[in-house]
């Protein structure tokens, strides 16, 4: 047995010990023959990925070697803005937030009896940007600036009545990078984008215009007389806008805009080479039912209290699959809620005063260079100057070798940008730089300065002490069960271990202070980064070429079935584009199907929960002429390994299409399977899920896109990093050319210290654990589905239905009662209505497995007393769950159970022997109320008084 030092035996929860017992158990007398009788032979690699992977090492040396990496980046003054802009974390946050598990450990709030601290906080980001946009309704975030703009755009063509030919108008003077992503997403749905710089006359019918607010070189427009000629033509108005700057500036939605989108970066969150950042996007009343991506709405409890849950689009791609309104599943939801508190902390006049500096400095700025002569536009302007001058390069040159980083337009044209951390140091040296003397404005004049109120509500003007915010902070997380306090056993999500270590370098400067634009050679470090942790997900998937750049799940589907598209189109078969998918996939497959400009066909699953072969055979004989691809999610959706995989792919391939491996599951594959040598051709992963980064409460992620060599020319590339992709690529996914890179260090920090071996443990283990659980509960509830020698693979499904049928209570009622002991309920209603779906990863020691089977023991035992007809399920303490301690201390308890077994079902010492009873704040929430009298962002307070 190694040293406990040793990494490995940190991360991985069971011991030697607890490692045998469950083998015991299973009746095995070691992992590698467990494992050959799990993981079918045709498919099975074992010692491969040692070979080429370096060994791990301990958090110590890693941190040695990644440190030396980040410092072969260039720590710069940037001045280069296009969407990236410096900013300051308050450290209360960055300390508390950033840097809490509470709060980056937490899962997307399905449950959201015990998410409401985190569903407070989104609340209160839709609230700053319905506010600050003018607009009726918010999202809980989007992914980046740039597919926000793309997501506008199919939004728009969504409601759009008129003609297919019609086009989407983009403002010739967008960030190059918004160009670029709405171009990708643009080309496989067959709409015609057109530049237009809303002057002259657009003549072609269009379906609507996004109009930039400040454009990329720093113009503020008055945007009303052009979003009224847009909407003229029926088309809609779409801004692509800055928060900031809209504390200044008269709001999207004052100038009657129907839908307003951009980033929240420089509301406290460091650029980061790119990301991860929250997107946003608002809309008038009217497009709610058609906004893309989640929705944090108010509803009430079961006590009639006010309580927060996800409202209407919730898991919407797996209702509506290919009709779903985008593929986006993991957003930004820790950046968001960061964005919210810097709006908390700073509140209305806060945040004011930051973009009346910043403005104040651009405005000297530009005074002072058009007093010498130079030649600068004549507009109103936010934080950016555009600077006309034959000596552009030659400046920019000197620029660079004083540590100044300034946008190069063309030859001729500079670009400087101001934000929050320009000091008026650095104004002086800018000014040197240009040879001008300083002239400050006497008087910043507008025509469309902002004279609505905004962020007026309470919570954005009670948290500006360090106690009062430090105390707000605690008192939501304590709302939220997170990794830090139980396991979160969410088939199909991974819920691992964040290692400490693994995070540390996130929020270091010389990685989170690196512009995504800065010139190439100052980002040397995350080339490096970016190279190593590339070359070793290559040689464990067994492909041959990888993109980091796709930011989530969905966007590396998105991505790889772009490749596959543009691959056929390269060998002229434009005619194939029908997607096979299973009737068990994850519902964003079908969703980013059609954003390929793919056709879905379903394929049924058979009794076990397979493919199933002979539909799959029909189908293929069906669309053998147009079939372009298979997408099938590996081991299974239904946690199996099926043993037909290689055969399926075969199958596929001489029909002339290509294998699209759903790669989220691969935390049962790492180290025992390749999907890259099994038959698949492309696959994504979730870095978020098998490689450790946090899902921060719904985001963010990592999804790779990942390929063999014949899909390698159609992977993404970016316009502003030739380092990003291939030259025959698609064009960008996303905004930056690495996605969202800042957090790609705590991957890199994960296998550096697992390496090889430690990997292929996890995996082994993961699918240990899996199998000790699926063994122990199947007697209380049955598993649904098994693949070879009656195993299951990293995650099973226990079936409700027979329970739900007899006694009415469903997989709701166990999900809230586990609450009560202190759990996250696992994974419900997927892959199948009426289950449950429990994956405990290799994180998770045996104790707490059998802590949790202990509360589905308990609850089975409830469940008994139903059938037996000692208590009604609506009197059932199932029922009434989760109990809050309001509940729990009523006067008039009249309940048909005791308050201790309410509050402590399996008993007191159960309950608070390990770390303290956890009580949920609201009661079981009313999710149909909340759709039917829609609130998503906090009400002003006048109506807040009246009720
Ligand atoms: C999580 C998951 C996805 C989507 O990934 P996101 O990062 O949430 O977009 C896709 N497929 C499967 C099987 C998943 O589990």
């Amino acid at each position: 047995m190694s040293h406990r030092s040793d990494f490995v035996d940190r991360h991985i929860g069971p011991n030697q010990y607890q490692i045998q017992t469950m083998l015991l158990e299973l009746g095995f007398k070691d992992l590698d023959s467990f494992v050959k009788s799990v993981v079918p032979a045709n498919i099975h690699i074992k010692g491969e990925i040692e070979k080429s992977l370096p060994n791990g090492i301990s958090e110590v040396d890693a941190l040695t070697e990644i440190k030396e990496i980040a410092s072969q980046n260039k720590i710069m003054k940037n001045f280069i803005g296009a969407g990236y802009y410096g900013t300051i974390t308050p450290n209360v946050i960055l300390r508390n937030v950033l840097e809490n598990p509470g709060w980056y450990t937490a899962y997307t709030p399905y449950q959201p009896e015990i998410s409401q601290g985190r569903l407070e906080a989104i609340f209160a980001f839709q609230t700053a940007v319905t506010d600050l946009t003018g607009l009726a309704i918010a999202n809980a975030s989007m992914l980046d600036e740039a597919t926000a703009a793309a997501e506008a755009m199919t939004l728009a063509r969504r409601v759009w009545q008129g003609s297919d030919e019609a086009a989407f108008a983009i403002d010739a003077n967008l960030h190059p990078h918004v160009k670029a992503v709405i171009e990708t997403r643009a080309k496989p749905l067959k709409i015609k984008v057109i530049e237009s710089d809303f002057k002259s006359e657009i003549n072609e019918e269009i379906f609507a215009a996004l109009i930039a607010y400040p454009n990329s070189t720093g113009e503020v427009k008055n945007i009303k007389p052009i979003i009224e000629k847009i909407q003229a033509k029926n088309a809609l108005a779409i801004i692509d806008c800055d928060l900031l700057a809209l504390t200044l500036f008269k709001s999207p939605g004052e100038c009657g805009a129907d839908i307003a989108m951009g980033s929240a970066q420089r509301f406290g969150v460091p650029v980061g080479f790119g990301g991860p950042h929250a997107g946003f996007m608002a809309v008038r009343n009217g497009l709610e039912r058609s906004l893309p991506g989640r929705l944090v709405g108010q509803s009430v409890d079961s006590h009639g209290n006010l309580a927060f849950r996800l409202a209407l689009q919730t898991r919407e791609q797996h209702i509506r699959r290919d009709k779903a309104t985008s593929n986006i599943c993991t957003a930004q939801v820790l950046l968001a809620v960061i964005s919210a508190f810097y709006a908390m902390w700073h509140g209305p006049s806060g945040l004011k005063t930051i973009a009346t500096n910043i403005q104040k400095q651009a405005y000297d700025f530009r005074n002072s260079l058009q007093e010498s002569n130079y030649s600068v536009g004549n507009y109103e302007i936010f934080d950016t100057v555009l600077v006309n001058t034959k000596d552009a390069t030659q400046i920019y040159e000197a620029a660079l070798s004083q540590g100044i980083n300034l946008r190069l337009v063309d030859k001729e044209h500079l670009a400087v940008s101001f934000d929050e951390q320009s000091a008026p140091a650095d104004l002086n040296d800018l000014l040197n730089l240009f040879n001008a003397k300083s002239n400050p404005i006497k008087k910043i004049v507008s025509n469309l300065n902002r004279a609505s109120d905004f962020l007026t509500h309470p919570i954005f003007n009670t948290y500006h002490s360090e106690t009062a915010m430090l105390r707000y902070i605690r008192t939501l997380s304590d709302r939220d069960l997170a990794l830090d306090r139980t396991m979160i056993p969410l088939g199909s999500c991974t819920m691992k271990l964040n290692a400490t270590s693994e995070m540390i370098p996130v929020t270091w400067p010389s990685f989170n202070s690196i512009h995504p634009f800065a010139p190439i050679d100052q980002s040397a470090g995350y080339t490096q980064l970016i190279e190593s942790l590339s070359k070793w997900l290559v040689s464990v998937t067994g492909y041959d070429a990888v993109s980091l750049q796709p930011n989530a799940g969905s966007q590396g589907e998105f991505a790889g079935l772009l490749a596959i598209r543009n691959y056929l189109d390269s060998k002229g078969e434009q005619s194939r584009d029908i997607c096979l998918i299973p009737s068990s996939a994850h519902g964003t497959n079908a969703a980013s199907a059609v954003m390929a400009g793919m056709k879905v066909i379903v394929i049924a699953c058979d009794e076990n929960g397979n493919v199933s072969i002979d539909d799959l055979k029909i189908k293929i004989e069906q669309y053998k002429e147009t079939l372009a691809a298979l997408m099938v999610t590996y081991p299974s959706t239904h946690g199996v390994f099926e043993s037909a995989i290689s055969q399926i792919c075969e199958m596929i391939h001489d029909a002339g299409g290509q294998v699209y491996v759903d790669g989220a599951n691969l935390n049962a594959l790492v180290g025992v399977a390749k999907p890259g040598k099994f038959g698949a051709d492309v696959s994504h992963l979730n870095l978020h899920k098998t490689f450790c980064i946090p899902h921060g409460g719904g985001g963010p992620g990592v999804g790779p896109v990942i390929a063999r060599s014949h899909l390698a020319p159609f992977l993404p590339n970016h316009p502003a990093n030739k380092l990003a992709g291939p030259a025959t690529g698609p064009g960008p996914v996303s905004s930056a050319p690495f996605g969202s890179a800042s957090i790609l260090p705590i991957s890199w920090m994960y296998i550096r210290m697992m390496g090889g071996a430690g990997l292929t443990k996890a995996t082994e283990v993961a699918i240990l654990s899996a199998n000790y659980l699926a063994k122990k509960i199947d007697p209380l509830f049955p598993v649904l589905y098994r693949g070879q020698n009656g195993h299951i693979a990293h995650e099973c499904i226990i079936d409700l239905r027979e329970i739900t049928k007899k006694t009415g209570v469903t997989v709701d009622d166990v999900a809230k009662r586990l609450m009560d002991h202190g759990f996250h309920a696992p994974t419900v209603s997927f892959p199948v209505a009426g289950t449950m779906m429990i994956e405990p990863t290799e994180s998770e020691d045996v104790r707490e497995l059998d802590r949790f089977l202990a509360a589905m023991e308990s609850i089975r035992g409830e469940i008994t007393q139903i059938e037996s007809g000692e208590i009604t399920v609506e009197d059932s303490p199932l029922r009434h769950a989760p109990h809050t301690m309001g509940d729990l201390v009523r006067d008039d308890w009249d309940r048909k159970y005791s308050r201790q077994s309410g509050a402590f079902p399996n008993g007191e010492s159960f309950g608070i022997g390990r770390g303290g009873k956890y009580l949920p704040t609201v009661g079981r929430i009313d999710g149909v109320y909340g759709d039917r009298n829609l609130v998503c962002s906090c009400l002003p307070i006048e109506e807040l008084a009246s009720n």
